[in-house]
């Protein structure tokens, strides 16, 4: 999803807490009243989840894949039918689910997402959803060729949905034995096995299910999913075989709407029927062209590789059968003349597609390092060129940028999808005009290949995702990217008890919380890493642990080893005080004394409960005296010095600590702590000596706006 605004919220608690800690920090150690112990932790907690996973050796503390790594797979055929009357959505597919673990399972845990349209199903905030509807409708589910009773225990209630399942169990062969399921009704649901599957081995299950897709007055979110009965973005429409994994067994977190997806990876081959003249797009490679494309769009996609202009392949003025598309022809079940449109995906963990009775389509191109051109696809709505205008360059920049930094886009295609749920991101889809392009671009690298459990640790993909973003939109506009400022920003929000850590479950992260802590506080918390190692370190890192998880299933953990390792620091302390604490720095030099053979003792304080290396910037007075090194000491410019101690000066509990500048005779102007802005700091006006005086200081409600821009 697109990063959305928190500033209003956030700058209410910059005023509560800059509020608070002015008149604490206005006093002098000596006045202050006496602070806790500071005990600083330095290894990552360990939770059963990972301590699992290592005694199974699936996972290690490298961070790496373990020497037993597994994960399952799912492969899908599709056949699904649009009823554009009735906004129906009619399917059947087939499902072989690859039981890859070392475990023998009784259970198959289905996610049946559409169920959050039923309107009595739980949901985590107010937008979702746009419209009710009557859910996911399964009538006929086999696994392995034995059907599953769906008419299960005796209903609760008697909902006309509940009959119809019932109805169309009755219909079944209703044997001893048979498969059951628990949930039908929910987001997500369990079929218990009477024979459970054998590790290693295939099972086979055949669903088919209609559901409408919901439309509404929403905008911007996935939650509505068409424009009246001429415009549909079906996403999450399929029921879905959730993950199996060595940290929690099967994902059975229900769908609550803002936190997103955990899929498996697997082959996706999709036949999409819909009415002739409507123009459909989706993840994979179409099939078919011949079959669906006019020999004009045919013949205009020709050209698309060769160079970076736009190439209209379907125009405004071209509508209909025998223009926008072949004419089609007939299809039993269905009213008018249709067409079916086949794509196939390989290795993708999900499928989305548009489809309109009017788009207009065009396509560019991205020229991906190693790889060579691949075509972008935009399809939009005639009276909304204008969103697109800018679409094509943005989602090739994206590609080629992403794709430099971290490894090249793995996808033989990328489609732009314009329609009411704008800002959602699948494999090779988004459902973005120009306004969202870089951020759901950006998503093809997390999670749509590097593929985290969203649900838990939305910051694995949103916040890398908001990191990045700040890099791409420097290099866009020919900028170096301005890393500072944001770890220091951290403070304002830092203290407030109802923020939870980033480790804390993101589906319960609240909805006062969800977008700070899944999308706002990862780039906060990489700007202090790159304070402490240097930003190029933490990509070069950051780069090297997306390669070692390329289509697999990484943990937190297993970004924390391998960042550690990778930036050959002991850094447990970082990780636990920013996935696992909601604490801060707050450093402040409370003074500076000239001592005898050119010394300066500078005291360094931190009432926060994280540590972080206490970073100086000497700024000397002209002058003839030489200028000494020091060996913790590099010359930003000929006057003046950055002198760091490490973080490990903080571990034996001390909450102050004397910095020893041995520079010679040279006079210092002013010392500066943190000057990066990059550790989290409720009050950065006490970090630089001799003090600023006090009237200078600004009001404190300016002091969080003036902070947000620079670094001074
Ligand atoms: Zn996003």
């Amino acid at each position: 999803m697109p990063g959305r605004t928190v500033c209003a919220r956030l700058s209410l608690v910059a005023l509560s807490l800059t509020g608070l800690a002015a008149p604490l920090h206005a006093q002098t150690a000596q006045t202050a009243g006496r602070w806790p112990e500071r005990a600083v932790r330095r290894d990552i907690p360990i939770t059963n989840t990972i301590r699992r996973a290592y005694a199974a050796g699936t996972r290690d503390s490298t961070g790496r894949p373990g020497r037993n790594y597994w994960q399952i797979r799912t492969d899908y055929t599709i056949n699904a039918r649009l009823d554009a009357a009735t906004s129906r959505l009619t399917g059947r597919e087939t499902v072989v689910l690859h039981n890859s673990s070392p475990d023998s399972l009784g259970q198959i845990q289905l996610r049946l997402d559409p169920n959050i349209f039923l309107g009595n199903t739980p949901q985590a905030a107010t937008w979702v959803p746009s419209e009710v509807t009557d859910g996911m409708i399964i009538t006929r589910m086999t696994i392995n060729g034995q059907s599953v009773d769906l008419a299960g225990p005796p209903p609760a209630g008697g909902d006309g949905a509940r009959a119809a399942q019932a109805a169309a169990a009755a219909q079944n062969a209703v044997v001893p034995n048979q498969p059951t399921i628990l949930g039908l009704r929910a987001t997500t649901a369990r079929v218990n096995l009477p024979t459970k599957l054998a590790p290693g081995s295939k099972t086979t299950l055949e669903i088919e299910w209609n559901h409408k897709i919901p439309g509404g007055p929403g905008v911007g979110h996935r939650m509505t999913q068409r424009w009246a009965d001429t415009l549909y973005q079906p996403t999450q429409w399929y029921p879905r075989v959730a993950v199996y994994d060595d940290l929690r067994g099967w994902d059975n977190e229900l769908y609550l709407g803002p936190s997103e997806f955990y899929n498996n990876f697997g082959r996706f081959d999709v036949s999409l029927d819909v009415p002739a003249g409507w123009i459909v797009t989706g993840t994979g490679i179409l099939q078919n062209p011949e079959a669906v494309l006019t020999p004009n769009a045919r013949e205009r996609m020709k050209g698309v590789l060769a160079s970076d202009k736009n190439t209209m392949i379907v125009g405004p003025d071209e509508v209909g059968p025998g223009q926008a598309t072949q004419r089609g022809g007939p299809i039993a079940g269905s009213q008018g003349d249709r067409l079916v449109w086949r794509f196939v995906a390989d290795s993708v963990n999900d499928f989305a597609w548009a489809t309109a009775k009017k788009f207009v389509w065009e396509m560019t191109r991205a020229t991906i390092p190693g790889k060579g051109a691949i075509p972008i696809t935009m399809v939009y709505l005639p009276d909304r060129a204008r969103l697109f205008e800018r679409a094509g360059p943005i989602a090739r920049h994206a590609l080629e940028f992403y794709s430099k930094k971290w490894f090249p886009y793995q996808f033989p295609q990328l489609t732009l999808q314009d329609g009411p749920s704008s800002g959602m991101e699948y494999p090779m889809v988004i459902n973005s005009n120009q306004g969202a392009a870089d951020h759901e671009t950006g998503h093809m690298w997390w999670p749509m290949v590097v593929s985290n459990n969203e649900t838990w640790y939305g910051w694995m993909d949103e916040g890398f995702n908001q990191y990045m973003n700040i890099l791409s939109d420097a290099d866009a506009a020919g900028q170096a990217p301005n890393l500072d400022v944001l770890g220091q920003s951290y403070a304002r929000t830092s203290g407030n008890e109802a923020e939870p850590p980033m480790m804390w479950l993101a589906n319960y992260a609240g909805p006062q919380f969800y977008g700070f802590t899944t999308y706002s506080k990862t780039p906060l918390m990489l700007s202090m890493l790159g304070g402490i190692v240097g930003d190029s370190a933490v990509q070069r890192a950051h780069r090297e642990w997306g390669t070692a998880w390329m289509f697999k299933h990484p943990s937190p953990w297993d970004y924390m080893f391998f960042m550690s390792k990778a930036l050959k620091q002991d850094l447990g302390w970082f990780w636990y005080y920013w996935l696992f604490t909601t604490e801060s720095v707050d450093g402040a030099i409370v003074k500076s004394t000239s001592t005898t053979g050119g010394r300066t003792t500078v005291t360094v304080r931190q009432d926060g409960q994280m540590p972080s290396p206490v970073v100086l910037e000497v700024k000397f007075a002209s002058g003839s005296q030489p200028i000494r090194a020091m060996r913790n000491a590099v010359m930003k410019d000929a006057q003046t010095a950055i002198v760091t101690f490490p973080v490990d000066v903080w571990f034996s509990g001390n909450r102050t600590f004397d910095a020893v500048l041995d520079f010679g005779t040279r006079p210092i102007e002013r010392i500066k702590l943190d000057p990066g802005c990059r550790f989290p700091d409720h009050d950065p006006s006490d970090n630089v000596w001799p003090r600023k005086p006090a009237a200078a200081a600004p009001a404190p409600a300016q002091q969080g706006q003036g902070r947000r821009a620079t670094c001074d």
